[in-house]
This record gives structure tokens, sequence and C-alpha cells, in this order.
């Protein structure tokens, strides 16, 4: 039989411009700083991000010869030294039930992330309930059911088009009554109109507040790594529709642009909470700065 062919390895940016193998040693000079601005621009760290990586690189090697295995290393570390702060589960918090409010735009992934996040949770012998929140998208409540059934997890749903913010006091009724560990409220994710979508998104933080003042104890913002530097607008608009508490980031298998992680990190400082891997229920990752910095330099 034919040999097993060698798993592809996919070089990440680093890998792309450098090649893999050990170069000669070179000088760091100007133009050498200026492709490495290139290579972290391209992988979507931000011109801001990639310019102070570059600098903190340059500082004591500058006019030096430094080899590319040094050059990857000291870029692994420092964008490592970047994410560390941010990397952190989500807190969890003795209420029952806590709430986690998820919002972010259509597509980006919030009902995948919810099922993944519920089938986590079960898993530790949580009870989790599920609120379908985005009464307005027939598809929305399906899906959401979908990843309901595949994690063990009843999802209340409202008839379409109803107010969100009174199947959130409902879901809420009843994961107070039995005893719940975690609420998952899904939400709407049209952008079109924002002071719409802010004041859904208001209204039900105010209902679920009356069951207990502390909720939601978590609002997650999903981004998609897919789009690139638009999450970093995400961001900010989101955070002034809810009062964002963590980032879940998707889609990180099979794209090359995970450096807006690194841009999101550096520029908001929001705790990530976890990456989506894949479309299937065990594809939720804690995020691991030291690993991803590695995997990003390919
Ligand atoms: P929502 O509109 O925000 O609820 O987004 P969905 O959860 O419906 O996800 C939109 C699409 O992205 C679906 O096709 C999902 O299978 C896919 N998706 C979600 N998370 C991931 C991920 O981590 N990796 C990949 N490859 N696809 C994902």
């Amino acid at each position: 039989p034919a040999p097993e062919p060698e798993p592809e390895r996919r070089p990440g940016f680093f890998g792309r411009m450098f090649g893999q193998t050990e170069e000669p040693r070179r000088i760091l000079d100007d133009a050498m700083l200026e492709s490495l601005e290139e290579v972290l621009i391209q992988a979507d760290m931000g011109v801001e991000t990639a310019l102070r990586v570059t600098a903190n690189i340059a500082e004591g090697r500058y006019g030096r010869r430094v080899s590319s295995r040094e050059i990857k290393e000291a870029l692994a570390t420092e964008i490592a030294r970047i994410l560390e702060p941010v990397a952190r589960p989500m807190p969890l918090y003795p209420s029952r039930p806590q709430v986690v409010l998820v919002v972010g735009v259509n597509g980006s992934g919030k009902t995948t992330t919810i099922g993944k996040l519920a089938s986590q949770f079960r898993a530790a012998g949580k009870s989790v309930v599920i609120a379908a929140g985005d009464t307005f998208r027939a598809a929305a409540v399906e899906q959401l059911q979908v990843w309901g059934r595949r994690a063990g997890v009843p999802v209340l749903t409202a008839p379409e088009g109803s107010d969100p913010a009174s199947l959130a006091f409902d879901a809420m009724t009843k994961a107070q009554a039995e005893g719940a560990d975690l609420l998952m409220i899904d939400t709407a994710g049209r952008l079109q109109n924002r002071t719409d979508l802010m004041e859904e998104l208001s209204k039900i933080v105010r209902v679920i507040r009356k069951k207990d003042p502390d909720a939601p104890h978590n609002t997650l913002l999903v981004l998609d790594a897919t789009t690139g530097q638009n999450a970093l607008s995400q961001v900010e608009i989101f955070r002034k529709l809810a009062d964002v508490s963590g980032l879940v980031m998707t889609k990180l298998d099979g794209t090359a642009k995970g450096g807006v992680l690194v841009a999101l990190a550096d520029r908001f400082g929001l705790p990530i909470h976890a990456i989506g891997v894949g479309e299937q229920i065990d594809d939720l990752a804690p995020f691991d700065p030291e690993e991803f910095a590695r995997a990003l330099m390919g």
C-alpha cells in the first residue's frame, strides 16, 4: 500500500513570508522591519499594533545580525505578551441562574457558539436553559433548537416577531424556578437599525434585572475572525449597544487572518474567553495565547 501522505503543514504568515528553513543571518535594518510590518498587517494585526510589535522586536536588535528563527521567536513572544492579559475563561458566578447574554452581528456564529457553550456546561454537570431571543428570524430560532437538541438543553422560544424582552423575562422566571445554573440568551444581530437594536438589548437587560439586579453576569460579543479588521469596528459598535464583558472569536479554523485577535487585545483589552475552531459541537477551545502566537507564526 502507498504510504500515508504527509499531513500538509500550512505555514502561518511568517512561514509564507520568510520560508520555513533557517536562513543565513541577516542584518536587522529598516528594510527588514518594513517587511515585518507588512506581514503583520497582512495577517490583520492592524497598522498600530504591527508598528508597535516591530518596534519592540527592533529594540536591542537593530543593526545586529539575526536569524529568521530568532525573529520568529521574538515575534511569537511579543504577540503572546499582548494576548496573555486577555486570555481568560468566562467567569462563573454563583447566581442561579447566571445569565449570559450573547450579542453579535448575524452570521458571526452566535447560535453555534451558544450550542457549543451549552454542551460544555452540560458536560461539566451544569443545568442550562437557552432563550431564542432573535424572535424576528425564524431560521435562527430553528437553528438554535437544533443546537439545543445536540447539547441536550431546553430552548425557550416565542412566536415570530414577538418581544424578545418578554421571552427573556419568561426564560428568567423559568430558569429561576428550576434552579438552573445558566441561562443563555441569544439576541438579534441586525445592525441596520442600531437604535432599535440598542432599545431591544437594553429592554432585555432591564427586564432580567427585575429578577436579578446582577444580571446579565456576562455579555459575550461573538466575532467572526474572517471579517478581519471589521471585527474591530464591531467591538466599537456593540460596546455602545451593550455592556460587553468578553469576546468569543469564531472561524479561526481555516483563516490566516487570526492576527485581528492581537489587534483586538491591544486596542480594547477585553477578555477573550474562547475561540471557535470549526462547525462541530466540540469545536470551541479555550484561548491559549502561547499556542495561538506560535500557530500564527507558522
Ligand atoms: P449567527 O447568525 O451569529 O447565529 O451565526 P451561526 O451560529 O448561525 O453561524 C453562521 C455560520 O458560521 C454557520 O454556517 C456556522 O456553521 C459557521 N460557524 C460558526 N462558528 C464557526 C467556527 O468556529 N468555524 C467555522 N468554520 N464555522 C463556524
